[in-house]
């Protein structure tokens, strides 16, 4: 194709179809040669690249509110959602639908309506990524706390910035000061000491603050460059539902690309729908939703958790489509998705799928974290780099292990229980966790699961038994026992090992068995067969023979 033939496709001039040869790579052209079909293929992909840019639209940042329990996120979340009434909305009733929106002259901001990292982890398990900007709230009396440290691993092991908001501001005896040297400590180093963190000082109770808090979160938004195309089929992430008595399933998307419309046919996870009727966190009834917008929609077939991925099909059919798709790859795939664990951790750096182990590691005392670090560290290792996203004293809760599982790590135990539910979430996640008593059994486990030393745990499967009734002798070598089968199974190539008198005298591989003269794959309970066994032929009536295999399986919960 001819340059000015492409020029013309595309509706810009020759000059600037020039300039853009340039910027792909193709030199010495002008506007008379032709172009190899690669070339043309790079001008439209880079034309296409720069409209979709080009579309890209400023949108509001999304924050949730973290830290330790009773800090004040709740009432810091009340009070900037009462701020947002004017004196002309006032008497108007905001609903709670999940998330609320604030709109300021200089920009809006999204608020998820549940504070805390659990839930903010467990959406993030689900892959959906929802949060831009964490506002960890400390408490100015009480300062620094687990939950606090917690808090900020979870948002730094997301990626997402921190902005601090120093809280209760109002009380008598307060060191701020002190907060920001021990959290400077966990890396959030303040603006004026050198550091990038934002802090702010509030108070929820009293609102002095809350604004200057705002425009921090406006600012900060405005450097991360937040941008989403508006023009296209909505995409977007389910922040909450619930089934309601009269309507049926009623589900809050956060819009995070494209503008949802009513009478848009959606799927979400494995169910769809069509938008009947769409509200917004007034209540109003609205017809469009553009980016970070939340609205909570009617018309879903079914409710689905939090963190489910939205999005906007082109018909019903489509949406059928693709429900019934993720509902056949869900049957397929073995009860949970499988995350990492130490035994495919040398497969998977082998693949060169993974570069970075990461741990979260729960201990009996504050001493064992340094300990267990540092022992750690000392692994020579090239291939892989040990990190540890969470370090903490304390059984090992539902939290830890949604970390885990959202960052696709494992979880570490040291001399610490697993909390109840913990073990039950593990096992819905696929997440490994592995408790040890001592640090040499831990870095040894670590250090051969790097080398790809580490067997997966052989178990076995004993899948029946026989009586040996008759002994049959044809040569020397060849000798069949005439069995009955008693209970479950026995088949053939399984492993067999025979009992007399209550002890294994022999085992090994069962290598012919007959039904009558015809050979048979297995035998069930309550018939009669013939077995034969490699390298034995010591048969005696009365011997129970033993079919069984042996199964691979993950190294359990310890
Ligand atoms: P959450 O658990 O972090 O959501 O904490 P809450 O918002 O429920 O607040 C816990 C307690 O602290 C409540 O009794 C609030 O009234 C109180 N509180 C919250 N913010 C402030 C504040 O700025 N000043 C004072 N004095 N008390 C506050």
């Amino acid at each position: 194709m001819r340059i000015y033939e492409l020029a013309k496709k595309y509706g810009v001039d020759s000059k600037k179809l020039l300039e853009i040869c340039e910027k792909v790579g193709i030199k010495d052209k002008n506007s008379l040669s032709g172009l190899k079909e690669e070339e043309a293929l790079k001008i439209e992909n880079y034309i296409k690249e720069s409209k979709e840019k080009g579309n890209l639209q400023k949108r509001a940042p999304v924050v949730t509110i973290m830290g330790h329990v009773d800090h004040g996120k709740t009432t810091i979340l009340d009070a900037i959602r009462k701020s947002r009434i004017t004196a002309k909305e006032y008497g108007q009733i905001t609903q709670k639908i999940g998330a609320y929106k604030v709109t300021l002259p200089q920009g809006s901001i999204v608020f998820i309506d549940t504070p805390g990292h659990e839930a903010f982890t467990a959406m993030r398990a689900r892959g959906a990524k929802v949060t831009d900007i964490v506002v960890l709230v400390v408490a100015a009396d009480e300062g620094v706390k687990p939950q606090t440290l917690e808090a900020i691993d979870h948002a730094k092991s997301a990626n997402v910035p921190i902005i601090v908001a120093i809280n209760k501001i109002d009380k008598p005896n307060i060191n701020p000061e002190k907060i920001k040297k021990d959290l400077s400590e966990y890396g959030l180093v303040p603006e004026e000491w050198g550091g990038d963190t934002i802090y702010v000082n509030v108070s929820g109770l009293t609102g002095q603050g809350l604004d200057e808090l705002l425009e921090m979160i406006l600012l900060l938004g405005e450097m991360m460059e937040l941008k989403a195309d508006p023009n296209k089929p909505a995409k977007g992430t389910i922040i909450e539902s619930q089934l309601h008595k009269s309507k049926g399933p009623l589900l809050t998307v956060l819009v995070q690309e494209g503008t949802l419309h009513l009478g848009d046919i959606f799927v979400a996870g494995e169910t769809w729908g069509k938008v009947r009727a769409m509200v917004d966190d007034w209540g109003k009834r609205i017809e469009k939703a553009e980016p970070s917008t939340p609205v909570e929609i009617l018309g879903s077939n079914e409710v689905v958790p939090p963190g489910t991925k939205f999005e906007v099909v082109s018909s019903e059919k489509e949406a059928k489509e693709i429900c019934e798709r993720i509902k056949e790859e869900k049957k397929k795939a073995v009860s949970t998705v499988k995350k990492l664990t130490l035994e495919d951790l040398y497969r998977e750096l082998k693949k060169g799928e993974i570069k970075e182990l990461k741990i979260v590691l729960k201990t009996d005392y504050i001493g064992s974290i340094e300990a267990i670090r540092n022992a750690i560290e000392k692994i020579p290792t090239e291939e892989v780099k040990i990190s540890f996203i969470h370090s903490a004293t304390g059984p090992i809760t539902e939290s830890d292990i949604l970390l885990a599982s959202a960052s696709n790590g494992i979880v570490i135990g040291f001399n610490v229980p697993l909390a109840p539910k913990a073990e039950e979430v593990a096992k819905r996640e696929g997440v490994e966790v592995k408790i040890y008593r001592v640090i040499y059994e831990l870095v040894d486990e670590i250090k051969r699961a790097i080398e790809g030393m580490l067997e997966p745990e052989e178990k076995e499967n004993i899948l029946g038994q026989a009586v040996v009734k008759k002994v049959f002798k044809f040569s020397k070598k060849l000798v069949v026992a005439g069995c009955l089968v008693v209970d479950g199974k026995v088949v053939r190539d399984s492993n067999v090992r025979i009992i007399r008198d209550g002890k294994v005298i022999f085992e090994g591989i069962l290598t012919s068995l007959k039904r009558f003269k015809d050979p048979v794959k297995e035998v069930s309970s309550n018939t009669e067969c013939g077995i034969a066994i490699e390298n034995f032929t010591d048969f005696k009536e009365g011997d129970i023979i033993q079919s069984y295999t042996i199964v691979k399986v993950p190294r359990k919960l310890k």
